[in-house]
């Protein structure tokens, strides 16, 4: 199928994106990589009558690391994410992820800022920003206001972004620790069955810091903050893993589809945590 009409706006500023949502409200969507908006513009899911193209706002776009710092603009691709040498080099978790998103085609136009403010509970990059601790910046009419990526996501496509706001870029420290992003998917280019991001850091053989989240096994990210407190200030052996691993799995609250069952789900989800843990616990 092909959308109904729309009017195409390309503003060179994220004033001028404002200026454009805010004249016509609901009736207007801003539009980055293009991955998942057009698909349901195609189907008639939704219905668009002045679309908003981010691309053309420099300002949205690059990768900064300064001070521990780092700073990723909204409409940077996650072909960027892969090549930004800085970026492998700090942060080698962000590399690790977006090499199992989709494939190159989708990468190298496919956006970080669509990828965490469209809520799709299947995107890798939302369970990724929450083992980050990232914050979003949040730019609208009234200013500019802050959201963890831990507070953002409500519900499957329900965010706590107002319609009139855009996400302008997406900032966290530096991990300076043992990394895993762990993804099981049925085929290559596929969105995850179940995905783990992890981060540790260990005292000796104590656990000194963790944070672990989960893609498509909720209707939001999962965050695991029992998980988390049960591994911080424990002597990490198998049966503190296996603690861990049990937590993340009572967390998830996965649905029955095309991916399996739920009793499948949470077996997978079981096994990519446990690997996630001990490939970060060997990279500390
Ligand atoms: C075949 C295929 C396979 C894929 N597999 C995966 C996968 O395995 N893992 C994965 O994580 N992703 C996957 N994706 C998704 C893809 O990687 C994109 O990240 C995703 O589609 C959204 O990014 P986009 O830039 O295309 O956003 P768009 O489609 O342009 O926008 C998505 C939504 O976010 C809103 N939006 C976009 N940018 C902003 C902003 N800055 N501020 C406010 N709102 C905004 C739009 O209005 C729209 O509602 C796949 C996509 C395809 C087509």
């Amino acid at each position: 199928m092909i959308p109904s009409n729309f009017e195409y706006h390309k503003p060179d500023s994220i004033d001028g994106a404002l200026s454009i949502l805010t004249e016509w409200g609901d009736d207007a969507r801003v539009i980055a990589g293009g991955h998942s908006l057009i698909p349901v513009m195609k189907q008639r899911l939704t219905d668009i009558s002045h679309l908003i193209d981010l691309g053309g706002i420099s300002e949205l776009k690059g990768i900064s690391i300064e001070n521990n710092k780092v700073s990723i603009g909204a409409m940077t691709t996650q072909h960027e994410l892969i090549t930004n040498t800085q970026l492998a080099k700090f942060v080698p978790l962000i590399r690790e992820a977006s090499l199992q998103i989709a494939d190159p085609q989708v990468r190298y136009v496919g956006t970080i800022g669509g990828n965490v403010a469209n809520g799709d509970p299947a995107n890798d990059m939302p369970g990724l920003m929450q083992t980050l601790d990232a914050s979003y910046e949040l730019t609208g009419p009234n200013g500019v206001r802050i959201v963890k990526a831990r507070d953002f996501y409500e519900a499957a496509y329900f965010t706590a972004r107002e319609d009139e706001e855009i996400l302008t870029s997406i900032s966290f420290s530096v991990p300076n620790c043992g990394y895993a992003y762990e993804k099981q998917k049925r085929k290559i280019g596929d969105y995850a069955t179940a995905a783990a991001g992890v981060l540790i850091n260990m005292d000796n053989d104590t656990c000194s810091f963790a944070s672990i989240a989960l893609t498509n096994l909720s209707d939001t990210p999962v965050y695991c903050e029992e998980a988390v407190n049960n591994l911080v200030g424990k002597k990490v052996d198998s049966n503190a893993i296996k603690k861990a691993v049990h937590y993340c799995v009572e967390a998830s609250d996965p649905v029955a589809d095309t991916r399996g069952p739920v009793e499948f789900k949470k077996y997978v989800a079981g096994i990519i945590v446990q690997k996630a843990i001990e490939n970060a616990i060997a990279r500390v």
